[in-house]
């Protein structure tokens, strides 16, 4: 029993925990509307044999139909809102109520919704829920931030699940200045402190940019994990944080009792 992380690039994270497959916010393809990945696709071992899809909400960088019609018709965890987008779609949505657990696999591994605050860009064609998602196993409790600011209760997300074991949260964007609604290596650290996460993993950094992004400041795209790393250390020094690169995989460490 374990858990066990893989980063794809940008939100898209593989989470392999007590025998159960997870794939959040799955971008598998070279490209997701004009956004342009940099560097090699996944590969489809990384991301096959899924058991469920976390969608933590419709933007183009974590909602995109061509990598979700990849993954078999498995069922798509997301607000409410948003899986009757999805179901229109042909693929399987499973809408949540706020407080509702869902059983994934063998029923050990369960999910749900957490709170997101990411309202600056709604969309004309697609409901404009967010939510992060809690996943909870006999090994631990992981926590997916999905896009958000910092909110008031993010405190009480222990509450909901038990002690977070890892955290995955946010540092970046698909550009050299954040938009509201995220959280930056500063803000992202700070999430981890209030949530006394054990570990933590950054994601939806270094992946991602427009067409014209080879214009931006040189280095832009590497800045967010060094940053992350040194703002954790002093936010939270007691957080085992990691950064990953595309492809490469963490395992939560035992607890030290
Ligand atoms: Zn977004
Ligand atoms: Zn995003």
């Amino acid at each position: 029993m374990s858990i066990e992380v893989t980063w794809l690039g940008h939100s898209t994270v593989v989470l392999d925990i007590d025998g159960v497959r997870i794939v959040a916010d799955p971008l598998l393809q070279r490209h997701a509307g004009i956004l342009r990945r940099r560097g090699d696709t996944p590969e489809r071992a990384a991301w096959h044999g899924a058991d469920a899809v976390l969608l933590s909400h419709l933007h183009h960088d974590h909602a995109e139909l061509g990598s979700l019609r990849l993954l078999d018709q498995v069922p798509v965890v997301t607000a409410p809102e948003n899986a009757v987008w999805v179901n229109r779609k042909g693929l399987r949505g499973v809408g949540l109520r706020e407080d509702e657990w869902l059983s994934v696999g063998d029923g050990e591994v369960q999910v749900r919704l957490t709170r997101a605050v990411h309202d600056a860009r709604p969309m004309p064609h697609r409901p404009n829920a967010a939510v992060g998602h809690l996943v909870r196993g006999p090994s631990g409790v992981v926590w997916l931030a999905g896009d958000t600011e910092l909110f008031d209760d993010m405190e009480d997300l222990p509450l909901m699940a038990g002690p977070i074991d890892l955290a995955l949260v946010p540092i970046g964007g698909w550009g050299p200045r954040l938009s509201p609604g995220h959280m930056g290596p500063e803000e992202a650290a700070v999430a981890c402190r209030r949530i006394k996460a054990r570990c933590a993993i950054p994601v939806h950094w270094r992946t991602l940019h427009v067409p014209a992004g080879r214009v931006w400041p040189r280095g832009w795209m590497e800045a967010g994990g060094p940053d992350f790393l040194s703002a954790l250390a002093r936010e939270a020094p007691s957080c085992a944080a990691r950064v990953l690169d595309v492809g490469q995989s963490f395992t939560v460490p035992e607890p030290v009792s």
